[in-house]
């Protein structure tokens, strides 16, 4: 299996490199759909169009056993790409920086390969090509529509350049964080700037609210449990002379517990409403909840360790800390057991050695996803190949 799997490199990085020129957003991956069902065509497997823009692949034994599901999510984000070589995104202001392109890439390559072990395996495996994870919508969807039914477990994989390449972290319970994105809209009443005394103006105080949201959280959340609170959108302003009357300001909050999440969500409102008080202006807070964590199960963790040891030795496979990052997979997992790992895809273990003893390390894998400079090593994606078929071939054994 091994040799065919490092023949197939050229393939996995011919596929993720056409998936990454061409970048499209949650809910319109529809060239990517197309590009994955030509592939699929060629290596003559079934599917079906599912979800919004999602593909389910499926290899049939047509022997009774269990149903494996792998899944890939599809979708890029609304990002300038600002890497420099010839594959580089061809659709302005959108990116593969969230390494969606390779997890495609290395879903086709785990069928091209299964694809021949047929004969060794009973029951059936679902690819799931997924559509608008990055929005939270596309894992429910395919649920609802009952590609999980019959499904005794799913395994993923997301990419990260901050792992060294040939190494994964594969977390116990907890792999990734929850999230809600909360909206601070805070109203006042337009003016001429010449005279601010006579207006309410909601920028300073949506600055003011911005400037002392760190310190709050510090003071009233515990220190023990681990969350982030981040704001990543700030919106306000109708023209240079005239004061502002809307501010909105968005945060994203990841957190691993309800009771840590509540608390988050009623001291930024305490906040808010306060800053508003003082100010003397209106202000409303929308929480959105986005998705809960994926908790991998400790059965089917088991066996993937297993199977990534076997492929990348025990010294590579880390039991690791849950990231701080969210996956709609946690829908998925709350129906069927589970697990993902982090597949490293930054510099080589032995690179990152030499770099540190001889000169500094150099930033080409060090950008973090959904960074304009986010860059995978490709050879990661043989890895996740490995890993995927040796699962499979394990879990579905006549
Ligand atoms: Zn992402
Ligand atoms: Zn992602």
């Amino acid at each position: 299996m091994k040799s065919e799997i490092l023949k197939l490199e050229s393939y996995l990085i011919y596929l993720r490199r056409l998936f990454h020129e061409f970048p499209e957003l949650s809910g319109n991956e529809y060239n990517t759909q197309l590009r994955i069902i030509d592939e699929l065509e060629n290596l003559n497997i079934k599917y079906k169009r599912a979800g919004k823009t999602s593909v389910v692949a499926e290899i049939d034994t047509q022997r009774e056993g269990k149903t494996l599901a792998i899944r890939a999510d599809m979708d890029a984000l609304p990002i300038n790409e600002d890497n420099d070589y010839d594959f580089k995104s061809k659709n302005k202001g959108l990116m593969h920086a969230c390494g969606h392109d390779a997890h495609m890439a290395i879903l086709l390559g785990t069928i091209k390969i299964l694809n021949q072990y047929k004969s060794q395996m009973n029951g059936k495996i679902k690819f799931l090509f997924q559509d608008s994870e990055e929005v939270g919508a596309g894992a429910k969807k395919l649920i609802e529509e009952g590609y999980l039914e019959d499904v005794d477990a799913c395994i993923a994989l997301h990419q990260d350049p901050l792992v060294n390449t040939g190494e994964i972290h594969i977390a116990k319970g907890k792999a990734t964080a929850a999230t809600d994105s909360v909206t601070i809209s805070f109203f006042g009443e337009c003016g001429h700037t010449s005279t601010p005394y006579l207006a309410k103006d909601t920028i300073i105080p949506a600055c003011s609210f911005v400037n002392g949201l760190q310190n709050i959280i510090l003071e009233k959340i515990d220190n023990q449990s681990q969350y982030v609170v981040v704001c990543s959108k700030f919106q306000s302003g109708i023209r240079g002379n005239i004061i502002s009357p809307k501010t909105d300001v968005e945060l994203s909050i990841r957190y691993f517990d309800e009771e840590t999440r509540k608390k988050l969500v009623s001291e930024i409102k305490k906040y808010a409403n306060s800053i508003a008080e003082f100010y003397e202006i209106k202000v409303e807070v929308e929480d959105t909840f986005g998705c809960s964590c994926t908790v991998n199960d400790d059965d089917i963790r088991e066996k993937l360790k297993e199977a990534s040891i076997k492929i990348l030795g025990s010294e590579n496979v880390i039991d690791s800390k849950p990231k701080m990052f969210s996956e709609d997979l946690s829908f998925i997992f709350e129906k069927v057991k589970g697990c993902v790992i982090i597949l490293g895809s930054g510099k080589l273990k032995s690179e990152r050695i030499k770099l540190n003893e001889n000169k500094p390390i150099d930033d080409e894998y060090t950008h973090c996803l959904h960074s304009e400079k986010m860059k995978l090593n490709e050879e990661c994606m043989k890895y996740g190949v490995a890993i995927f078929t040796e699962f499979a071939l394990e879990f579905l054994k006549k």
